[in-house]
């Protein structure tokens, strides 16, 4: 039903109408073939009825002495209220109804039905796709880093564990593996476009390396290919994962997170990439 009906009536009679539905005049409200009909309780019971045609109100009929001549009468009005109040409320349960069974029914249905259904859905509108591939990145790359993370922290503690090994070839052992992750990991990462992921791990290893016994000339080794790792993503990742990576620099470079040989590398790597981002505004 249409909701422009208050219009319709003087506003006194609206407000007694409101009254005597908010009172609980308005009795017996049954629906007919045509519309409503219902009885309004006052000095005696009123019987009103109200015809709707779609969602229009196309007569209302009241055996009052005020409805004789044809006006809209405060009977009309309650009934309206009533048969409004009704349908809200229909509406609201078949929303909480249509809410849960719809879960009942994704949770019950085949879940390669609805991976189909979802793609077949996903082809039609632009945004849940974007959104659904955004999802997948996202969970692509935690789960990424995550095992990267694993990987080197296993790579540290296997080195750890190996005491009987005589110190210089633990060393160089463990910068030729570290290398290898490096060169294995970033060209993948790159491969895929995860400048991010591929820049966490170098830091990753840099961070172990600055932090372990290494000899001066192993710790040039590893220190040298981290910043050879830098530069590939540096030129790959674009202007915004250069300020990633200058940010990280500028932290890193002189607070302590590895020793002073490898923050001298931090350092240098850093001015390169100020000495980048001079060439890109040359270029612009
Ligand atoms: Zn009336």
């Amino acid at each position: 039903m249409k909701n422009d009906w208050k219009a319709w009536f003087p506003p006194r009679i609206m407000e007694n109408g409101v009254d005597d539905y908010e009172s609980g005049a308005v009795i017996d409200l049954k629906t007919t073939d045509g519309g409503y009909e219902a009885i309004v309780l006052g000095s005696r019971e009123y019987h009103v009825e109200i015809e709707i045609n779609g969602e229009d109100i196309s007569g209302m009929y009241c055996d009052c002495a005020y409805a004789d001549d044809g006006s809209f009468c405060r009977h009309m009005a309650a009934v309206l209220c009533e048969i409004e109040n009704q349908e809200g409320s229909t509406e609201e349960t078949a929303r909480e109804i249509g809410a849960c069974t719809l879960a009942q029914a994704i949770s019950a249905l085949p879940e390669a039905y609805v991976r189909g259904l979802l793609i077949d859905l996903a082809h039609q509108d632009e945004k849940l796709e974007a959104k659904l591939i955004h999802e997948y990145e996202v969970q692509c790359r935690q789960r990424r880093q995550e095992g990267i993370r694993r990987e080197v922290r296993r790579i540290r503690k296997c080195y750890a564990e190996m005491d009987e090994i005589a110190e210089h070839v633990r060393g160089e052992n463990y910068v030729e593996t570290m290398k290898r992750l490096l060169r294995m990991h970033t060209e993948m990462l790159l491969e895929r476009g995860d400048h991010l992921s591929a820049f966490e791990l170098v830091c990753a290893v840099f961070v172990q390396g600055g932090n372990q016994e290494l000899s001066e000339k192993e710790s040039h080794k590893l220190a040298q290919a981290c910043s050879a790792c830098w530069e590939k993503i540096a030129a790959q990742g674009g202007s915004g994962m250069r300020t990633i990576m200058k940010r990280w620099m500028s932290e890193h470079g002189s607070d302590g997170t590895v020793n002073p040989l490898f923050e001298i590398y931090a350092g240098k790597f850093m001015s390169k990439l100020d000495e980048k981002s001079v060439e890109d505004r040359g270029a612009l």
